[in-house]
């Protein structure tokens, strides 16, 4: 029997880009016949014709499940619908804008066969936005120094994991998810390929700045207590400086007492300062409180509204 091989692609307004990925696929998949295939669309509360183009193809096509959500939940969620489903021996992650080139994951599929459950794809070259890159070379950066496991640079979600790795994915259930993140903290045998990512064919990105600020986040907080530990070091700092900044004013007071008065910028500086410093330091206990809170939920990661495929008919 041939090994199955699950693709999962999350759909966010892609209407421009779904004829063209499908036909490159199927070109594909015919090329390399010496496997079963699965493609898994998850429509991700698409506002334009995308739904519409899925079932279309869905219907002439067996190998095509449609995961329709009820609304928008994310990229990362989609991803983790598409793998909940997938039940190939083996399941390729992809972007749905041809940024990903689907030719690349065959080579994905030559290292999982050498005996890697991890295959990840590495950019050589990306071709954003100047912006883009400057961000993402930042959250890079500031991720690698604060987190607890070494999540591999230049990477995107486009990779291939192994059945054992999926399942062992589908125990994670918490609701702010960075699968980079998790898929590196799994462990088991990794490996990169690289190629050189392509521009968005068509349409917009569904990333914009909030999204991005959103995942950076995600990022860090689920794989790092480094922010809680700073609020600490930042705490006894300030405290610090506090201090001194009473024996000052004493020692003002005591003996140049008819320059007292002269300690009022410095009060009004410490005092915003200090009130200041602990806002921010509010504001990082709360960005965790908030995600025991989501988790305490405990809701479904996701909701189907319905599921379009050749074996529930
Ligand atoms: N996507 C999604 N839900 C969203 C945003 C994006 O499913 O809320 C999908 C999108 O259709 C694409 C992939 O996630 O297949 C990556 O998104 P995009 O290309 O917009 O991100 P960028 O490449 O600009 O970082
Ligand atoms: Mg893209």
């Amino acid at each position: 029997m041939k090994k199955l091989i699950s693709y999962v692609f999350p759909i966010y307004n892609e209407e421009g880009n779904i004829d063209l990925l499908y036909k490159t696929m199927v070109d594909l998949l015919e090329k390399h016949s010496s496997y079963d295939y699965e493609l898994i669309f998850v429509n991700d509360g698409s506002k334009d014709k995308s739904l519409e183009m899925l079932i279309d193809i869905q219907e002439k096509d067996s190998r095509i499940t449609v995961i329709n959500f009820s609304r928008n939940f994310g990229h990362q969620i989609a991803v983790t619908a598409g793998i909940d489903t997938a039940k190939g021996d083996a399941v390729i992650i992809m972007d749905s804008d041809m940024q990903d080139p689907p030719k690349v994951s065959f080579e994905l599929i030559t290292q999982w066969e050498s005996g890697y459950e991890v295959v990840y794809a590495q950019r050589k070259t990306r071709k954003d936005s100047p912006f883009k890159r400057f961000t993402a070379f930042m959250f890079y950066y500031v991720l690698d120094r604060l987190a607890d496991i070494k999540i591999p640079r230049n990477t995107g979600d486009f990779r291939l994991i192994d059945r054992k790795v999926v399942e062992v994915l589908k125990q994670f259930e918490e609701h702010n998810r960075f699968l980079r993140g998790m898929v590196s903290y799994v462990g088991f045998k990794q490996i990169a390929v690289s190629f050189d990512r392509d521009e968005r064919h068509a349409g917009e990105t569904g990333y914009p700045l909030k999204k991005m600020i959103k995942f950076a986040t995600d990022g860090i907080l689920s794989f790092s207590w480094a922010p809680l530990k700073l609020i600490t070091r930042v705490g006894f700092t300030v405290a610090g400086i506090s201090f001194s900044g009473i024996l000052y004013a004493l020692a003002v007071k005591i003996f140049y007492p008819e320059a007292s008065v002269e300690g009022w910028t410095f009060i009004v500086i410490s005092i915003l300062f200090t009130g200041g410093m602990q806002m921010i330091m509010l504001g990082v206990l709360g960005s965790y409180i908030g995600r025991i809170y989501v988790e305490s939920q405990r809701r479904p990661l996701y909701i189907v509204d319905t599921i379009y495929s050749s074996s529930n008919k």
